[in-house]
């Protein structure tokens, strides 16, 4: 199986060059080892000829492969969910919501929250929620124009 709309030689280059932007994307089944991994696994890398790539934990283990002990690939699915549970806040709030409040409901620390919803959406919550504003507000004016 083939990570979804990525071929195996990008997902080759991301391994290579422990791309985390490719974690949640692809997981990188070792076939000598047994294991699979996130993309930016820091452990060292396997031969290419005993690499399959799969498009998540789930194709892995139905493969009969356990998830690694180093990079715990199966916490990004987690990672990810926290993160759209907070844009689903964010989306739904009035005001912008406490950074503190949106950690607390993901389970993780402040900072471990704010470095993940970054590093998924390329914006912190607090810039994410301003730009959404922003967005809304655009479309109500030129809804008032039309
Ligand atoms: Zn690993």
């Amino acid at each position: 199986m083939i990570a979804a709309a990525l071929d195996d030689d990008e997902c080759w280059t991301a391994v290579l060059s422990r791309d985390r932007a490719f974690d949640g994307r692809f997981v990188t089944g070792v076939l000598s080892t047994g294991i699979y991994c996130r993309p930016s696994c820091s452990a060292r890398h396997p031969r290419r000829e005993n690499v399959r790539f799969f498009a998540g934990a789930a194709e892995a283990r139905e493969a009969g492969l356990r998830p690694c002990k180093r990079c715990l690939p199966d916490d990004v699915s987690r990672d990810e969910k926290a993160v759209l549970a907070a844009i689903e806040t964010i989306k739904a709030s009035e005001e912008v919501p406490a950074l503190a409040g949106l950690a607390a409901d993901a389970g993780y620390s402040v900072s471990h929250f704010q470095r993940l919803f970054t590093r998924m959406t390329g914006l912190s919550p607090a810039a994410y929620s301003r730009a959404l504003r922003l967005e809304r507000a655009a479309e109500a004016l030129s809804g008032e124009k039309a």
